[in-house]
């Protein structure tokens, strides 16, 4: 049993904002309320997080 192709956590996630696909173990991951998102870097992540910010303004009264 030395298979080596075998996929150790090599899961690969898609990034909310530019669609690449990163490891899981790499992504950052953000918790929305009912879903996981996933970024393949903290730009992206950052982008998320402002569009995401002004989204909640509009809820706010
Ligand atoms: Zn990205």
């Amino acid at each position: 049993m030395t298979d080596t192709s075998k996929n150790v956590d090599t899961d690969l996630v898609k990034c909310e904002i530019c669609l690449k696909e990163v490891p899981k173990s790499e992504a950052k991951v953000a918790e929305a309320q009912e879903y996981v998102m996933h970024f393949c870097g903290l730009d992206c992540y950052d982008k998320w997080q402002k569009k995401s910010e002004s989204e909640a303004k509009e809820d706010s009264q």
